[in-house]
């Protein structure tokens, strides 16, 4: 799949379900509405919808959410896409959790042919992690982290970067990382979705946190890329890497290689636009992918060149109305 400006896109990211079991502020509001459950899609269909996408020359998949492992029976899904994996079609089957259910599911994961795993921890001081996620309990998370490193899978960590929360923590929680041989990477707030509060409160550009890990560490800039936002140094101090995703500061959209899907079957080829195509409908309307083969590649035809993102900060509202948990991050 080729896109009008020449991306090759081989990269799929998908919500399997728009609920979680934490309501991380910046995420969510404390009493988010969920999707009926009735417009979801079913596991067999997410099943068929991926692997339309792996035919077409997918070759990354990540399941995300929401939470992805609060979808009752989810393991099953892992567990019929890895034939992707066995066939060779796919390079990598992966997920980003917030970890509370990992130590339940690691095992699992691994035997699925997961190798490498991204779970998004903000800070290690559990009465932060408590009021960040409103009522996450931190020793299960880093019970997770274990059982998923237990397992033999690679653990990388996310962390959204939030002024005045955890800004000072960043080299502890990097230095707590690195210890453990997991990546760090760093995130800044994106307007996604109404939720309580401001959301020009919560920003911090990561420009300035770099400079400020500049003064006591050694960074250097690595060239690899993985076609997507982040950008990677290597921090001599601890010999691990670093990762900044900085979507309101830079733009990234050039080198993209990938598109979402929701839990309800709508593609978005932008994360920062509100484009959408419908692929429920022509998945249901036949039991063959041809109406299916064509939609998505109309909506590939369309892909937008490059983001929207900007904090509106007349009104203090999102520039994208999808909270992050619909569209998955
Ligand atoms: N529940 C899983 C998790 O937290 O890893 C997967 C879904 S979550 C929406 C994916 C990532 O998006 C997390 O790393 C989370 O911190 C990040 N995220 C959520 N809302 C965000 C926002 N408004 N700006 C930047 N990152 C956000
Ligand atoms: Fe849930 Fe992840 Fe959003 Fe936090 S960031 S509320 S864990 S979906």
């Amino acid at each position: 799949m080729t896109d009008p400006f020449g991306r090759n896109i081989s990269y799929l990211r998908v919500s399997v379900t728009d609920r979680c079991d934490l309501r991380c502020f910046y995420c969510m509001s404390e009493d988010m509405t969920f999707l009926p459950k009735a417009d979801l899609l079913t596991l067999e269909e997410l099943d068929r919808l991926c692997s339309a996408f792996i035919a077409k020359g997918v070759r990354k998949l990540r399941l995300t959410g929401g939470e992805p492992l609060v979808r009752r029976n989810v393991i099953s899904l892992f567990r019929s896409l890895s034939r992707h994996l066995e066939s060779g079609a796919l390079s990598e089957l992966t997920l980003t959790t917030n970890g509370s259910q990992l130590a339940n599911f690691a095992g699992q994961l691994a035997e699925c042919g997961v190798k490498r795993i991204n779970v998004s921890l903000d800070t290690l001081d559990p009465d932060k992690f408590r009021s960040i996620t409103r009522w996450g309990d931190l020793p299960k998370v880093l019970a997770g982290i274990e059982a998923a490193r237990e397992a033999g899978m690679k653990v990388k960590i996310n962390a959204v970067a939030l002024k005045n929360i955890n800004e000072d923590e960043i080299p502890s929680l990097m230095e707590w990382a690195h210890g453990k041989d997991m990546d760090l990477t760093l995130i800044e707030v994106m307007p996604m979705g109404d939720i309580a509060g401001g959301r020009i409160d919560q920003y911090v550009p990561l420009s300035m946190l770099r400079s400020r890990l500049a003064a006591k560490y050694t960074l250097t800039d690595l060239s690899e890329t993985t076609g997507g936002p982040a950008r990677y140094v290597s921090v001599s101090e601890t010999g691990g890497k670093l990762g900044f995703i900085t979507p309101m500061t830079h733009n990234f959209c050039e080198s993209c290689n990938r598109v979402r899907i929701t839990c309800t079957g709508t593609l978005h080829t932008c994360l920062g636009h509100e484009d959408a195509a419908d692929l429920r409908k022509p998945l249901r309307a036949s039991s063959d992918n041809e109406f299916l083969a064509a939609a998505i590649d109309r909506a590939i035809a369309l892909k937008p060149k490059g983001h929207d993102f900007i904090i509106d900060r007349r009104h203090n509202r999102p520039s994208v109305s999808r909270h992050m948990s619909v569209t998955g991050g």
